[in-house]
Formats: structure tokens, sequence, C-alpha cells
């Protein structure tokens, strides 16, 4: 991507990211394990420099999304296993069976898929029968009906004991609805052992992410399947540090007087004389469009209000006042500053989304520097 004189990059703090698995890991309760969740490259944070830091701590299972992730996480010398967290298309299966990834499965179709890829010999891992039971209806199986029990006694005859897991995806872990879904889910999951051969002690029941491991619920599960957590999104309270900065620099400094408008379709006015930087960050760069209009920037020991639309290349701060600032210095968009600091809490605000949203745009559109 860009090189070293790149306008806007991101520092990800290798430090924090093992921190937070470490306490993470903490939360976990005996008898129940840890499976640390990669996709979109590691939340945008890269592959390659998060596995090392999991192997480190000898987690024993990583869940992906596409046939690149799994190749990527195989690739940093990670041999444990490996779980996609979506239904995938024959052709991934084929594309992903080098790197020994445990497929979903949830329809005939996809496990009779499966059944010949194992009598070829071309499959050697189990798989997971994913159900829909907590209510994400995106691609698990719902078994409430007749037809999708019918669905299931196909899958169960046709995968028997390849059968390694069942597992669910919580849509909400607000409490009252966490409840609802953790309890519909262990019906249903008793339901599939109650209509096969699967035994529950050789079978790994899994649902619940980052969120159902710091709710106060107690949710049945084998396994927490945890992505958000580990770059410090969540409960700064309990230890955990956001893992990566978003950082740009002042490309020019202007006085501009009162009554000049200033950025495209002249939606904002100056009411003062004013000082405006121009800083080398835009849309381009995950710096949204949709940025609320209180937005702000860190320079030194202050909150630089932003002024105007969001260019493609670049934003405009009113930095008025604040003192010995010069071309060149560098500006914080997002993360502990060494002064000032712009949190979760504040760019979920002024982004009008969610960090695991802004993270992998981030990670994406910018040049990445590692501590
Ligand atoms: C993304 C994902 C997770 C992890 O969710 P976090 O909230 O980031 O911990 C767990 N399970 C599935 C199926 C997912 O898609």
């Amino acid at each position: 991507m860009r090189n070293g004189s790149a306008t806007s990059w991101c520092t990800i703090h290798r430090d924090r990211i093992s921190r937070n698995l470490d306490l993470a890991r903490g939360l976990v309760p005996d008898g129940r394990t840890f499976c640390a969740v990669l996709k979109a490259d590691a939340y945008g944070h890269g592959i390659a420099q998060v596995v090392p830091l999991i192997r480190e701590q000898g987690v024993e299972t990583v869940g992906i999304t596409s046939n690149a992730e799994a190749h990527a996480v195989r690739d940093a010398g990670f041999d444990g296993t490996l779980i996609r967290l979506r239904a995938a298309t024959l052709q991934e299966i084929e594309g992903a069976l080098d790197d020994r990834v445990e497929e979903q499965v949830t329809s005939v179709t996809t496990a009779r898929q499966l059944r010949a890829l194992m009598d070829a010999g071309k499959l050697r891992t189990g798989v997971h029968l994913a159900l829909n039971a907590a209510g994400m209806s995106r691609d698990a199986l719902e078994i409430s009906s007749a037809d999708g029990q019918n669905t299931c006694h196909k899958i169960l005859a046709t995968l028997g004991t390849e059968i390694h897991g069942i597992c669910s995806h919580f849509p909400s872990n607000e409490p009252a609805h966490l409840r609802q879904s953790a309890d519909q889910f262990q019906r249903h999951t008793a339901w599939v052992f109650e209509n096969s051969d699967l035994k529950r002690s050789e079978t790994l029941v899994h649902v619940g992410s980052s969120l159902t491991l710091i709710s106060d619920v107690d949710v049945a599960t084998d396994m927490y399947r945890c992505g958000a957590i580990l770059y410090g999104i969540l409960r700064p309270d309990l230890g955990f540090r956001p893992t990566m900065d978003l950082e740009a620099r002042i490309v020019s400094l202007q006085d501009y007087p009162q009554g000049m408008t200033v950025g495209y379709d002249r939606a904002c006015r100056l009411d003062r004389n004013c000082r405006l930087a121009c800083i080398s960050i835009g849309y381009e760069n995950g710096f949204r469009r949709v940025a609320h209009e209180s937005s702000a920037v860190a320079i030194r020991d202050t909150l630089a209000p932003v002024l105007g639309k969001i260019s493609m290349n670049a934003i405009v701060a009113d930095v008025t006042g604040i003192k010995d600032i010069a071309v060149g210095d560098t500006v914080g968009v997002f993360g502990e500053g060494d002064v000032t600091s712009i949190l979760p809490e504040t760019a979920e605000t002024q982004f009008r989304t969610i960090m695991a949203d802004l993270y992998t745009d981030w990670g994406q559109r910018n040049h990445r520097v590692y501590r």
C-alpha cells in the first residue's frame, strides 16, 4: 500500500493486543475455551502480525471468514483448529482444503458436498452444524419448523459423527434477549442430540462472542468466539485498551476572515477570524463523510473542531489560539495520544458507527505501523 511518506497511518500496539487477549482469556470460566476471531484481517490490525501474539498465549482455535484469511493464518504459523464463521460456497470450501478449515453446514446440499469431499479423502476435518436458534437468520438452519427438522435429519444422516460442533451466533447481548436466545439454542441443541448419534461429551457446543463473555448472563457454551475484545473496544474499566491509533499531519496553516465559508457546498461559515489547519486525511482514509458536526481531532493538548464537509483527501480544523503548532505536526484522529485521547465512545458518536466497523475500515485504508 502506501510507503513511509504516508499522509495518514494506523499505529498498531501489539503489546496491547497481547494484554487484551490475556485479560479476555482470564474472563473465560473454567472448563470452557477461547477462540480468537481474526476475520476482516484481524479487525484491520493485520493477521500476519496478530497470529504470533495469539500463538504466544497458546490459543488453540481461530475463527476466520475468507479463504485468504485462512491462508494468512496458516502462513503465520498457526496449526491449531481453524473454523469458518459463516456458510461457504463449494468453491470456497474446495479452495480452503489445504488450510484445514472446519466448515459450517446449514443445508443438505452443503452436507452432501462435504460428505463427497470426505469420501474422496480431500476433507480431513470435522464440521459444525450451525443453528439459527439465537435468531440471526443470516445463514444458519432454523429447526423450529417441521421442514427445518426434516433438513436437519438429512444433514445428520449424511454427515453423522463428522459433525464435531454445534453453533449459533447471538444477534443481541441485551440481557433479556441473550437469555431468550441462549434458551432457544439449548432447546435446539438438545433436539439435535435426541435425534442423532452425536454424543454431548464429544461435541463442541459454541455460541457467544465478546459481549457474551463480559455479560452478567451466564450462557451455556463450551467456547467463546471473541474478536472485538482483543482490540480494546469494550470495558476500559477492566483494563482493556484500544490497540490502534489513527494519525495524520498538518499540511497547511492559514488565516481566514470572519464570514468566509469553509469546504464544499459552503456548508460552514466562520463567525470570527480563524486560523485553520488543513490535515492530510479524508474520507478515502476512513475519516467518514458522515462525520458528526461536532467532530474534533487531537492537536497537542487541544481537541480542535473539524469544520465543513469532509473532503476526499483533507479535513479542516479550527486551530485558532492553539500555540506552537506548525506544518508537519502530527494530528490524532483516534487513539490514546501522548496528551489528548480520542477513545471508542467518542469515535462511535463522531462517525455514527461501531468501532469494529471503523477499525476494519481504517486498517485497510491506511498504512500500518507496528509497535
Ligand atoms: C464476528 C463473529 C464473532 C466475534 O464477535 P465479536 O463481537 O467481535 O467478539 C463470533 N462469532 C461469529 C459467528 C462472528 O461472525
